[in-house]
């Protein structure tokens, strides 16, 4: 095929703005395509060279492209750059270009699709030193060969503006027309959404239409497009809607990752499908470690844990972790991360997808062995509201965001790529901000793991309670410290170290060492939450709940001038919750 013949349906598409018109467009060229095209034709209809999640991108630099034109072209660079300047696509500098300054070329052949992209892919995957040489070389004999109009969409596709404004959509709904019927839309859409491949999905239409469709499964190594929830006000709306009962998980605030592992290699990819693999070799290790298969796609949430606290941080901490090229190792121990996992798509050559979610689960829970870094999402079924309520406060209390309600019913198959109701997720604010810091006693305190082994990790921290004389947990409390606070730590607070749990202090953790109460920190944190294990304001909220203190950071300053009854009360921690709340 004739890269002309392709440029050609491009000024057409460029014509148009009406979908259907392009549909038609398109279905027409697939039509008269060999099937051994179709791929290429589709990727680079959508400006790329292969699916989304392989590593090849086109973008060359702006000025390594005025370089190369000026090479193909004979032009000055800064007439280039006053063009550029003025037209500010280089599709159309590249036209004008070739217009008033082409060099007299004795020897031109005609482009082909071939050609074209084949170059381009060597352009794409070409780095390291020279690079840049091997890059405008390959590009400046492309342009060499090619006509004006074709220079126009080189220029564009080679510097990542292709653009033509042709939605994937709009891509699969011309191949339905093209190799099957309307009726085989939904297919078609099936095969795209758990390969994420078009290119695939087209030329197996071209090749084998629909059968071939029905045959294409999930693909260890191609990343599904992720099933999503909807939302719903209350457990009582969530129980109707799943038929009176439903599993009910935790909702992780982190990072969702799909694992696809084959042998002893493991990629993991984003819910946009971006590989992350790179960035996390510390949940690859943990997950190979895991595994007992020979192959599967596994999806979870990443989530930052603090290892002294145990608790879950934001999701800011694991985001650090994303997309990292340097400094891996450093971030790995700086965020440390753990995977809840709560889905299996595919297990040593089967595909589970048209499965329900229980035999799903029944599968992961078979091919993984849990350890520190991989786990389960914690979940349960449920089928009444007190029961919904209670597990919802201890996920908040976990640090996570609320839950995710999921059929199990017979029909509970991985919608890939869609949003519906077999997946619910229920959040609500039980939390408010914090803009002010508090002073806490310190009660307890755990031993320190990783970086702080033969420390304390963290320290167990109460408020005072003015009207019961006792005082009451609200935090785990294991940041902001500095390496000279932490190692004076124990001097400082094991002269009230006591044997066991001080008689006025309640409790419902088990620390690894128990204090008087006497040294007083001040604390900042991010928000109060409910929580049933610590016992602030216990009951006062909600009746099997606590307020906490989540993502408290120590700012370094000890309140030596308090006593620990001059401490932040019960019932001032209280109205900051409610005051905050209200607002
Ligand atoms: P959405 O994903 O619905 O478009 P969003 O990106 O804002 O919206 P949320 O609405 O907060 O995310 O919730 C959905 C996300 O929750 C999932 O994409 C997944 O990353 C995360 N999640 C956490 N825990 C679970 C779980 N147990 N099961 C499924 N998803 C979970």
């Amino acid at each position: 095929m004739l890269y002309k013949d392709l440029v050609r349906v491009y000024e057409a598409l460029e014509s148009t703005s009406s979908r259907l018109e392009m549909t038609d467009i398109l279905a027409e060229l697939f039509r008269s395509s060999d099937c051994a095209h179709i791929r290429r034709i589709v990727y680079l209809t959508q400006g790329a060279l292969v699916p989304d999640f392989y590593p090849e991108k086109l973008g060359l630099a702006d000025k390594l492209y005025l370089r190369t034109l000026s090479m193909a072209t004979g032009a000055k660079e800064s007439e280039i750059r006053q063009l550029w300047a003025h037209e500010g696509d280089p599709g159309i500098v590249t036209e004008k270009a070739f217009e008033s300054k082409r060099q007299t070329t004795l020897f031109s052949s005609p482009l082909t699709l071939d050609r074209v992209y084949d170059s381009l892919l060597k352009i794409a995957r070409s780095e390291g030193s020279g690079s840049q040489e091997v890059k405008m070389r390959l590009l400046a004999d492309m342009l060499h060969d090619a006509t004006p109009v074709e220079g126009r969409y080189l220029a564009r596709i080679a510097t990542g503006r292709m653009r033509l404004g042709v939605a994937t959509q709009t891509v699969l709904d011309s191949l339905v027309q093209a190799f099957a019927s309307k009726a085989d839309k939904p297919a078609a859409e099936r095969a795209f959404n758990v390969t994420s491949d078009l290119g695939l999905v087209g030329e197996v239409l071209c090749q084998e239409g629909l059968e071939g469709l029905e045959r294409l499964h999930v693909i260890v190594g191609n990343p599904l497009r992720a099933m999503l929830a909807e939302r719903l006000p209350s457990p009582e709306e969530i129980l109707e809607r799943m038929g009176g009962r439903a599993m009910f998980e935790y909702k992780y605030d982190g990072l969702r990752v799909q694992a696809h592992i084959d042998g002893d290699r493991v990629k993991l990819y984003s819910r946009r499908l971006e590989d992350l693999t790179g960035g996390f070799p510390d949940v690859v290790k943990a997950l190979s470690a895991a595994f007992r298969g020979k192959s599967a796609i596994l999806e979870g949430e990443c989530v930052p844990v603090d290892i002294n606290t145990g608790e879950l941080l934001p999701f800011q901490e694991v985001s650090h972790r994303r997309g990292r090229k340097h400094g891996i190792t450093t971030a790995m121990e700086d965020y440390p991360v753990r995977v809840h996992l709560f889905d299996c798509l595919y297990l040593d050559g089967e595909d589970l997808t048209c499965l329900p979610l229980p035999d799903r689960r029944t599968a992961l829970t078979r091919c993984i062995r849990v350890s520190e870094d991989v786990r389960f999402s914690e979940a349960k079924v449920l089928d009444n509201v007190h029961d919904v309520e209670e597990f919802f406060t201890e996920a908040l209390t976990a640090g996570c965001e609320g839950l995710m309600a999921k059929s199990i019913n017979g029909d509970s198959v991985y919608r890939a790529g869609a949003r519906g109701f077999l997946w619910i997720k229920y959040k609500r604010e039980y939390r408010s901000e914090m803009t002010d810091t508090v002073d806490l006693v310190v009660v307890g305190a755990f031993h320190g793991r990783g970086k702080r082994g033969g420390l304390y990790g963290a320290l167990l921290m109460a408020t005072y309670n003015s009207e019961t004389d006792r005082f009451e947990t609200v935090s785990k409390l294991g940041s902001g410290f500095d390496d000279a606070t932490l190692a004076a730590l124990p001097e400082k607070l094991d002269r009230y170290r006591l044997p066991q749990k001080h008689p006025r202090v309640d409790s419902r953790m088990n620390a690894d060492v128990w204090f008087e109460p006497a040294v007083v920190l001040e604390v900042l944190g991010a928000e109060l939450s409910l929580s049933p294990i610590h016992t602030c304001a216990f009951g006062k909220v909600r009746e099997d709940a606590g307020l906490a203190i989540r993502f408290p950071r120590f700012t370094g300053v000890f309140r030596d001038d308090k006593e620990p009854r001059d401490t932040t009360s019960s019932q001032e921690l209280l109205s900051m919750y409610e005051g905050q709340r209200k607002k």
